[in-house]
């Protein structure tokens, strides 16, 4: 019987640098191949933002805009995220954000030359998780925020429903506190402008109530620090552990040796 051949290494995991810091597995991540999603974008979409960020924001994958740029949410559904963080009175240069999958998974259009974006399924988004594993290992937010049913599922489970439990921390290991929102890009698809606005403003009352735990946990300060702590965030190594990480150094988990 013919030995089916894998043509990718399909997890992240074997490409996660020794002794991994934020800049290492940063790098590392330009060269997976470990699924097919590698051929279809532009490059990967690493996570961006200060390595002490208290706050990361996940999302599902890179958009368009994104894939060309090489960086995540600077498309029109970065742009929202950025006026909603300011509404909400958290500073976006405090604010870590990434994607659960790191390359743009896209279809032509039947006319023109648009790119149309495709969900991630369910292996490839596996596939990556080693990658999203290892920001949330190094940055160790206070706060993770799922943003949509893709990553809110790859975080909490299939079972989780955005629509019935956003807005309220969930207790998990990845974080002292998880929540989940819509993703921006679902606020701008709204059928209509009054629905839009609507949506726009129970986004803003989802952030509104991370920044309330945050206040309420002893985190304003850090947040207000965050400006300054950028500048030495992004080249320094890991941090001091909090009990489960060596400096420096992902724990075992997060690079798929569970
Ligand atoms: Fe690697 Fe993720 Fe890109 Fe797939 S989508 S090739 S797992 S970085």
């Amino acid at each position: 019987m013919a030995t089916r051949v894998k043509p990718y290494a399909e997890s992240a995991a074997t490409f996660i640098p020794e002794r991994p810091t934020l800049e290492k597995v940063r790098d590392a991540a330009k060269g997976c191949r470990a699924c097919w999603l590698w051929t279809l974008g532009t490059q990967t979409v690493f996570g961006e933002g200060p390595r002490q960020a208290t706050v990361m924001f996940v999302g599902e994958q890179p958009g368009d805009q994104e894939d060309k740029a090489g960086r995540p949410f600077v498309g029109p559904a970065g742009k929202l995220l950025d006026r909603a963080l300011e509404e909400a009175g958290i500073d976006r240069d405090t604010v870590y954000v990434t994607n659960a999958v790191k390359h743009f998974k896209w279809e032509r259009a039947e006319r023109g030359a648009r790119r149309i974006h495709k969900k991630p399924n369910d292996s490839e988004i596996r596939a990556c998780r080693p990658w999203l594993d290892a920001e949330i290992a190094l940055v160790r937010p206070r706060v993770v925020i799922t943003l949509g049913a893709t990553a809110s599922q790859a975080l909490l489970g299939k079972q989780f429903r955005v629509t019935k439990d956003r807005g309220t921390p969930i207790a998990s290991p990845l974080a002292e506190a998880v929540f989940a929102t819509v993703h921006p890009s679902a606020v701008l698809r709204a059928p209509d402008p009054a629905a839009r606005a609507q949506a726009e403003q129970d986004f803003i009352a989802d952030l509104k109530k991370v920044a309330r735990h945050l206040a309420e946990h002893g985190h304003a300060q850090r947040l207000r620090r965050g400006r300054a702590a950028k500048t030495r965030t992004e080249t320094r190594a890991a941090k001091p552990p909090r009990g489960r990480a060596a400096q420096g150094e992902l724990p075992l988990a997060a690079r798929g040796r569970r």
